[in-house]
């Protein structure tokens, strides 16, 4: 783990987060700056920093993380319409190098992204 991921940070407990949902592999939490009424985001407790760095080691979880959203989607009430994105790399606007997905929902969105 680099000393200074603030999400393993937040997965450790040594940073406080607003947690929705944890086991023993993923954490899911608000998002600070939220973009959406629902806007969580969900992380490998295991540091990876970005999607292009998993292997075939990280099947299990990755899938654990998509069934995740469609969990807390339902709990939430997201059901209707929700987006499940991933920023991977600074050209896709990745500022924290530990893989998350973004859960948004709860109003209409558009695609294109920008
Ligand atoms: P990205 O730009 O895809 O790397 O997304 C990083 C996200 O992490 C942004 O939406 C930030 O608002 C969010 N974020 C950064 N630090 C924290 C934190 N300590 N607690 C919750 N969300 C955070």
């Amino acid at each position: 783990m680099p000393p200074d991921c603030i999400f393993c940070k937040i997965a450790s407990g040594e940073v406080k987060s607003r947690i929705e949902h944890e086991d023993d592999d993923i954490v899911v939490f608000h998002d600070l700056n939220p973009h959406a009424p629902v806007h969580l985001l969900i992380i490998p407790k295991k540091h990876i920093g970005r999607l292009s760095e998993c292997s075939e080691d990280d099947v299990h979880l990755l899938g654990k993380i998509q069934l995740a959203a469609k969990k807390i989607a339902a709990k939430l009430n997201i059901e209707n319409g929700f987006r499940l994105v991933t920023n991977n790399g600074r050209n896709a606007g990745q500022s924290v190098d530990h893989i998350h997905y973004h859960l948004l929902g709860g109003r209409r969105m558009n695609w294109p992204p920008g």
